[in-house]
């Protein structure tokens, strides 16, 4: 999926701490490669925690005036500067010129969503015809599922992941059974081999393959939320699709993580949301995407005035002209505060593109990779040491930023002491930790600091078993 690198980054860290003359593993190489980094700037546009506000910092382990270690970007992606800015332009609108607000200044409120929808367009690989912001990820999922989802007494399946998000699950679940559907018959779930936690691709093509008659939808997560496991979504668009799917994507973990090209792979809908690598606050505006192809023919389930052409929306006759495309799933007019955070996020990655981003993450994740490797590969460790295990892909087309370790010492110990001395990531059932070094706004003595926090994290750990 992507091209070719001229240089993996186990090797370009190797070769820089050559060039400095030092181990791989000193501070150097990290401040070496932040100089070279020519994104490093756009880390200024956001809020980063301090040591000392986070609630279960340990002030004796650290200091307290010290940025935190955030590498849960997935979860919450940081807080840009220019939110609070934006959104006292909306409030202060709104208190001078009240209802005028829909129609004047930078965002009016009835189109607010629709002057940043061209901001998203690298970020999906999508014109902007075929992208929408509105509602909540799940909601936006089910609204698909009902346009998408047309079981027939041949054709009634939903072919998904194993251990999809829940709230996936029970959208899938609960559409299923809106059809009168029996779940266990229609939910076909593929789980990865025994022994593996990651899902092939050629076990994925194989079930599309042989059951692909009975699958009305195949609904993948783009990116894993646990594993980190980046799907090839074009080879499984393509599968599906061969086999009469229709073929849909969760891009929660995808979206301003890895580069998407939606509409060059002839995806059929996708859904996001905007809160983890976006960037948009808790509860963040989602997005959704419906390809081109469909824009005449396949019509929105359910329908709001929001979905009627802007020209003629408010003669309010009561004639539908529905938009064609992605903008005719809109139901409600748009909620001017969640773009406005939205808004101050995306300016921010339209300071580079999204396959600059992907360059520097692949190196970032790579040297997190690398130093966890060399401090506590399974094989080097001394028995009694613990040690610590990557289950995301080491295959840097097959991942994004994120990592998720799994410790042969207790997880929730470890992940207590992480947290003491005020590294922000998250625990996981059953067993894995997850970090993602997010190269928006992380650096590489980020992942420099980390390291060290994690050995100390560890012998800590140790010592008190
Ligand atoms: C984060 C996430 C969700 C969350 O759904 P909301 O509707 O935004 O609360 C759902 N699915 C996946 C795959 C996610 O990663």
């Amino acid at each position: 999926m992507e091209s070719s690198l001229p240089e993996l980054p186990a090797d370009t860290v190797q070769r820089i701490a050559s060039e400095l003359r030092c181990h791989p593993t000193d501070e150097r190489v990290a401040l070496h490669l932040d100089e070279e980094d020519k994104l490093r700037h756009l880390r200024e546009y956001f809020y980063i925690p301090k040591m000392r506000d986070l609630p279960p910092i340990d002030l004796s382990l650290v200091n307290k005036d010290e940025n935190a270690i955030y590498f849960l970007g997935n979860s919450l992606g940081l807080q840009p500067k220019m939110v609070k800015t934006y959104l006292e332009e909306e409030l202060d609108k709104w208190a001078k010129i009240g209802a005028y607000g829909h129609e004047v200044g930078k965002r009016p409120w009835i189109t607010g969503d629709e002057k940043i929808t061209g901001l998203m367009t690298d970020i999906v690989g999508a014109n902007e015809e075929e992208i929408v912001l509105m509602n909540g990820l799940t909601v936006n999922l089910h609204l698909l599922l009902l346009t998408f989802f047309k079981p027939t007494p041949k054709r009634y399946k939903i072919l998904l992941e194993a251990k999809a998000f829940p709230s996936d699950h029970y959208a899938i679940e609960s559409q299923l059974q809106l059809h009168g559907l029996n779940v266990e018959k229609s939910m076909l779930i593929i789980k990865p081999r025994e022994g593996e936690e990651i899902l092939r691709t050629e076990d994925i093509l194989e079930v599309i393959e042989k059951e692909g008659d009975s699958i009305a939808v195949i609904l993948f997560t783009g990116v894993h939320f646990y594993t980190g496991q980046f799907f090839n979504i074009p080879a499984i668009t393509k599968a599906g699709q061969a086999k009469g799917c229709f073929v849909g994507f969760d891009l929660a973990h995808a979206v301003g993580n890895v580069e998407l090209h939606l509409h060059d792979w002839g995806v059929d809908f996708a859904c996001w949301c905007s809160y983890k690598y976006l960037n948009s606050g808790a509860g963040g505006l989602a997005g959704a995407f419906v390809h081109e192809k469909h824009a005449y023919t396949i019509k929105p389930a359910l329908v709001g005035w929001f979905g009627h052409e802007l020209s003629t929306r408010f003669k309010m006759d009561n004639k539908l002209q529905l938009i064609p495309g992605a903008s005719g799933f809109r139901i409600s007019n748009p909620p001017i505060f969640l773009v406005c955070s939205l808004h101050a996020s995306l300016e921010v990655f339209k300071q580079t593109t999204m396959k600059a981003l992907r360059r520097k993450s692949i190196l970032l994740t790579g040297y997190l990779e690398y130093m966890i490797k060399h401090y506590y590969n399974k094989d080097k460790a001394e028995s009694k040491k613990p040690h610590v295990n990557i289950i995301t892909p080491s295959n840097i087309e097959d991942r994004g930023c994120q990592l998720t370790l799994t410790f042969s010492a207790p997880m929730k110990y470890i992940f207590k002491e992480l947290e003491k001395r005020g590294v922000v990531c998250d625990k996981r059932e059953p067993n894995g930790i997850r970090v993602a070094p997010v190269p928006l706004y992380n650096s590489f003595h980020d992942v420099y600091k980390f390291v060290t926090l994690l050995i100390s994290a560890l012998d800590s750990a140790e010592a008190k078993s």
